[in-house]
């Protein structure tokens, strides 16, 4: 009679055993397909600018084209569609990097207002070109991270808030601590997002309007790598929108302690 309750614990065990072997084995093929499905998806979205590269190259080489404007024309058409590439590889490299886990990550005591005048600075032109204005409300705050990381971060963001808003639009940029936490919110104005695409726009490659992203440079990387980089500070990263009214990202990120 002693015997049974043994021998249930050992089944108990065996079972356990198989269905932790059978979960990590689902693991490896979930993420066998989910990386067979980016380099599809990055294969594809390359193919797009070199074939239309290939396209304008053999019209300009045949003599066909006599006008001097339009040879000018399919000249810039080609540096942007080189400029798309050249963004894509490195939104891939990017989120290769945060993917590797061991990769070293050098972090210094990084000063937020500094990380986003620069943003502003370098995002100046654009804001221009889309008739956008940018405010910033930013405290004084440090947090022990990788400078690189904050720019890819915050740029994205307000980068996004310029490239989907509409002329006359605003953003606005806000930085304080709270709790122990670091919270910027990016603000803007322009077109909202749909309800049904909130819970997808993370997602790599993801666009709502895939016309208007790639028309404004974009490779429907950003907010993916945004996640990847706030997951990384062990933060949390919300949006809310409405179409017509304006979209609001909010980043919270712990910043006391070494991260
Ligand atoms: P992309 O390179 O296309 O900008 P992202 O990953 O940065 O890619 O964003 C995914 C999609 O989410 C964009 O294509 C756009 O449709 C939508 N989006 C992101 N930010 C905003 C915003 N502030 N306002 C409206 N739509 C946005």
């Amino acid at each position: 009679t002693y015997q049974y309750p043994e021998i249930n614990i050992i089944a108990d065990t065996t079972t356990k055993m198989s269905k932790n072997v059978k979960d990590y084995l689902n693991q490896i093929e979930m993420e066998k397909q989910i990386r067979q499905e980016f380099f599809s998806n990055a294969s594809h979205e390359l193919k797009t600018p070199i074939t239309s590269v290939q396209g304008y190259a053999e019209l300009l080489e045949s003599g066909i084209i006599q006008d001097e404007e339009q040879k000018k024309e399919f000249l810039n058409r080609i540096k942007k569609e080189a400029a798309n590439m050249n963004n894509l590889i490195n939104d891939i490299l990017m989120i290769s990097k945060l993917e590797t886990k061991d990769a070293e990550v050098l972090k210094s005591d990084v000063r937020l207002s500094i990380v986003l005048n620069d943003i502003l600075d370098s995002l100046k032109p654009l804001a221009a070109s889309h008739e956008v204005l940018i405010h910033l409300d930013c405290k004084p705050i440090c947090i022990y991270a990788n400078s690189q990381q904050m720019k890819e971060l915050f740029g994205n963001l307000i980068t996004n808030a310029v490239k989907y808003n509409k002329p006359g639009g605003e953003v606005w940029v806000r930085v304080r601590e709270e709790d122990r936490n670091l919270i910027v919110q990016v603000k803007d104005n322009g077109m909202g997002i749909p309800k049904d695409s909130l819970s997808r726009i993370f997602e790599r490659f993801y666009r709502v309007d895939k016309g208007r992203s790639k028309k404004q440079g974009g490779t429907g990387l950003g907010l993916s790598i945004v996640k990847h980089i706030v997951n990384f500070y062990h933060g949390t990263i919300n949006v809310t929108s409405e179409l017509d009214v304006g979209t609001e990202f909010t980043v919270k990120i712990p910043i006391h302690g070494k991260v």
